[in-house]
């Protein structure tokens, strides 16, 4: 961390501010300039409120050289993260394929989506027992028995599932269920409690990006997971709000090389949310794969207009199979494969 001094702040300032570094339990290097002072903090930073030296009188800025992330930060792990999700991995070469109903309904429903994910090839299946709606009136997921559903019409097909923790107190639930993937929504990326507590766990989580979350804070979400001693973490890029109307959320297909710069975990994207129509999911799901996703969250329904959740950008059977083989030309044009 580096304290610049306004021009012309006394040698009592100066004094002042490597003190409260001192009891900060950090070191204060200090160059004197022709017209300005700049003092180095040396020691951790990442525990140090700026603030509290930036009300300081004398300082004109306080510049942060360190990321406020570590574990989810690249300079601490420089290889790409591979999520092993039961023999399934997420981060390598190998780009992975998500897809499934937005939410469980019936066995029947459930019985031959899974049979419909399987048959296009991906290796794992997304379906929300507890949804997040936006109106308490709305349909909120068939609870726990959904689960149930949910893993007898997977284990079928050995498809390791994926589905969202929307509270802590159903975090005991998803365990005695030997839920695969937890998923944290765009509406708890900055649950901090439920982060902790995903973090104290060692399933995989995937932590969707809040609508309106900047990047650097997406990292910090993730690095509460990973705090917590759980690194296994993928991140889900689904679109963010912006002035457009026309669509559902705006895919940021830019984050996608920025996170993997920024971190060795796994990043998928979700362009079901984004696009928010089903004729809009396979333009997206391209760009995503071209632009080095590791993986797609792609909703999925037999028969699109019965569902009861998120109906108008459901692929039916037939698309997703017919996406999977596209997607497939673009990985291999890019040396990965799915
Ligand atoms: C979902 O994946 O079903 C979902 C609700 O997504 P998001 O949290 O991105 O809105
Ligand atoms: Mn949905």
């Amino acid at each position: 961390m580096i304290i610049i001094m306004k021009a012309g702040s006394s040698d009592r300032q100066i004094e002042a501010v490597a003190d409260k570094l001192k009891g900060m339990g950090m070191g204060a290097h200090v160059s004197r300039g022709i017209e300005r002072t700049v003092i180095g903090a040396i020691g951790d930073e990442v525990r140090i409120d700026t603030e509290a030296l930036e009300i300081l009188p004398g300082v004109d800025s306080v510049v942060r050289v360190m990321k406020p992330y570590k574990i989810v930060s690249r300079i601490s792990h420089p290889e790409d993260s591979v999520v092993d999700i039961r023999g399934v991995k997420l981060g390598g070469k190998q780009i992975q394929i998500i897809a499934g109903p937005c939410s469980v309904e019936t066995q029947p429903q459930m019985d031959a989506a899974a049979a419909a994910v399987a048959a296009a090839g991906c290796r794992l299946m997304r379906g929300g027992a507890f949804k997040p709606r936006t109106s308490p009136y709305a349909f909120q997921g068939v609870g726990i028995q959904g689960l149930e559903m949910f893993r007898n019409a997977a284990d079928k097909y050995k498809l390791p599932i994926v589905t969202e923790l929307m509270d802590v107190r159903m975090l005991d639930t998803f365990l005695k269920h030997d839920v695969d993937v937890i998923q944290i929504g765009t509406r708890n990326m900055q649950n901090f409690d439920l982060l902790k507590e995903v973090g104290r766990i060692h399933k995989p989580v995937i932590l969707k990006r809040g609508m309106a979350a900047t990047i650097s804070e997406w990292l910090m979400a993730a690095e509460y997971i990973a705090a917590g001693g759980n690194h296994n973490i993928i991140f889900c890029e689904r679109g963010v709000r912006s002035f457009e109307t026309y669509y559902r959320n705006m895919l940021d297909v830019t984050a996608i090389p920025v996170l993997k710069r920024e971190t060795h975990l796994p990043v998928i994207v979700d362009p079901s949310h984004a696009g928010g129509k089903a004729w809009l999911v396979p333009a997206l799901a391209r760009a995503a794969v071209a632009a080095g996703a590791d993986g797609l969250l792609i909703e999925v329904h037999p028969c699109p207009s019965e569902a009861w959740c998120d109906a108008d950008q459901a692929l039916n059977p037939q698309e997703i199979a017919t996406l999977m083989g596209e997607m497939r030309d673009i990985a291999r044009a890019i040396g990965r494969e799915i």
